[in-house]
């Protein structure tokens, strides 16, 4: 009888994860044990704030029509959004991909849904997806960098994401990596996400096809803009320019692994976001520098070790589980 009443508790704590970006809406049922069943895609209404919020609001509707009776286990609803929210009043602050400022997302959820909602940024559900149900589940503490259109990392500890004062701590992409380099949309030169996100691997890769060094990518292209894919593909086909292009992303990056691992000597550092996932070129390209880094610096040496390093196992999942995980 007891074995029955905790099964059926247990069954109750499911929440709606909802992953919001700014070409589309991904939302599921997950349980507690990070199982994830429901899962619906809608496109994202970035033509105002009521029409975004609209189509949030129809993507988790859709969950719980999905659900049928199982809907009512599900007991709130965690949301990650782009851009830089408050937890607290529940308000979407700024958010560029969204287009929005000020914006009542938890307030006008909660009314239309009537289950409580959270929100988190998106990087910051990463980190707490990755720390409850991915690399960091058995350790206290883990930094999650996320690679992919931004770069930017978060800090966990003891199950807790790290905000600091202004919910901006991990902030890493806006860290200059190379002062001669790309103009940053911040306005700064040479920022790590300037030069070594999905967008500034190509940028770089254009620099190269502008500057007529000899290249396959230009074929690639045919005239139209470098993308970072090409620029994967060419160097796995043996294109040098491309390669070098990977190999120099890998030493940005594990700078920035050197810098976080310095700063918060967290048990684990996990490589998220798409870069993270689009093969292992890149990723060996990140483990030989800090390698490289821990040779040349006693110091740095004796805080790293290889199984200090993982990329993220649970892969675009991770937003919606770590979402979820808010309301859980
Ligand atoms: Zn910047």
């Amino acid at each position: 009888m007891a074995t029955m009443n905790i099964s059926s508790l247990t069954a109750r704590r499911a929440a709606i994860g909802v992953d919001v970006g700014g070409t589309k809406i991904a939302a599921a049922v997950v349980d507690a044990s990070g199982r994830l069943t429901h899962r619906v895609q809608r496109a994202t209404d970035v033509s105002g704030v009521d029409a975004t919020l609209a189509s949030i609001r129809a993507a988790i509707e859709a969950v719980l029509a999905d659900a049928g009776p199982t809907a009512g286990d599900v007991g709130g609803v965690g949301l990650g959004i782009p851009g830089k929210v408050d937890p607290v009043s529940g308000v979407g602050l700024l958010s560029v991909n969204l287009g929005w400022r000020d914006a009542p997302v938890v307030a006008t959820l909660e009314a239309a849904l009537g289950l409580p909602c959270r929100i988190e940024n998106d990087v910051s559900v990463g980190a707490l997806g990755e720390a409850r149900y991915g690399a960091g589940r058995d350790r206290q503490s883990l930094v999650y960098l996320s690679l992919g259109t931004g770069v930017a990392a978060r800090v966990v500890i003891d199950g807790r994401l790290y905000r600091g004062a202004g919910g901006m701590a991990g902030e890493i992409g806006h860290l200059v990596s190379d002062p001669d380099s790309l103009l940053c949309k911040c306005g700064a030169r040479g920022c790590l996400e300037a030069i070594a996100s999905g967008p500034g691997i190509a940028a770089r890769a254009q620099q190269a096809v502008d500057a007529r060094t000899p290249t396959a990518l230009r074929d690639m292209a045919a005239g139209g803009p470098v993308t970072t894919r090409m620029v994967f593909a060419a160097a796995d086909a043996g294109d040098e320019v491309a390669q070098t292009i990977v190999e120099r992303t890998g030493q940005y990056l594990g700078g920035a692994v050197k810098t976080l691992i310095m700063l918060y000597d967290p048990e684990i550092v996990v490589l998220g976001g798409g870069l993270a996932q689009a093969g292992n070129r890149l990723t060996a390209a990140i483990i030989r520098e800090v390698d490289r880094l821990a040779a040349e610096s006693y110091v740095f040496r004796d805080l790293w070790r290889p199984d200090r390093l993982a990329v993220s196992v649970l892969g675009p999942d991770v937003a919606l589980l770590g979402a979820a995980a808010l309301a859980l």
